[in-house]
């Protein structure tokens, strides 16, 4: 490993347990090696347009870009992944948290999260990798997801126009059919049948 890569390693925190060497693999055969021993982090790999050889597991220069960094730690963290509902607006959410599920939902409501403030938790899966499968179940539903530069918010990608139901079988499937660990499941409401609310598919969205 060069100095410069050394460096900049010890500067992001990025420790040796994280990272692989990339000499003489192939962009195809790292993508494998990398996930099959758990490596976030790729040196000697292939240079980007500006001569950086740092890579993540998704093949994006760290050096270029070192919000990537946080990123993918962020994805392999364990959450809270939710269903939340807004009866007021009939919306449902699918969410992922890493802090404790009351504390995301008075800041949801309080920043008015999709025009709502009436935000209620209906349901928690706790598990590793919670924002992969939190984006993988949102792409499942995507047909029902609401315009996003309605609110020029990033959380509106987090917004849909379905049932409780349709958004919990989906949400179930996928952690059964992935066989996906899940370390608590809770349901946090008596009566969520209230939350029965009409897909509607976004003709834009299919
Ligand atoms: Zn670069």
């Amino acid at each position: 490993m060069d100095t410069e890569t050394k460096l900049f390693l010890e500067k992001h925190k990025i420790t040796k347990r994280e990272v692989i060497d990339a000499k003489g693999q192939t962009m195809y055969q790292l993508a494998d090696l990398m996930k099959s021993e758990n490596k976030l982090f790729a040196y000697n790999t292939t240079q980007c347009s500006k001569g950086h050889t740092i890579r993540s597991r998704s093949g994006h220069c760290i050096v270029c870009r070192p919000a990537g960094i946080t990123f993918i730690r962020r994805s392999l963290e364990t959450g809270n992944v939710y269903i939340a509902g807004s009866i007021s607006k009939q919306y449902i959410k699918i969410g992922m948290t890493t802090v404790p599920l009351d504390h995301r939902f008075s800041r949801l409501n309080s920043r008015r999260v999709g025009n709502a403030n009436d935000w209620v938790l209906i349901k928690s899966i706790k598990c590793d990798f919670a924002n992969m499968h939190e984006f993988a179940i949102q792409e499942l539903l995507r047909k029902y997801r609401i315009e996003g530069d309605k609110y020029g918010d990033v959380e509106s990608q987090e917004i849909f126009r379905c049932s409780y139901e349709k958004a919990n079988s989906t949400l179930e499937k996928y952690f059964e059919e992935n066989e996906i660990p899940i370390i608590e499941k809770k349901t946090h409401l008596y009566n969520p049948e209230k939350y029965a609310f009409r897909n509607l598919i976004n003709p834009r969205n299919i």
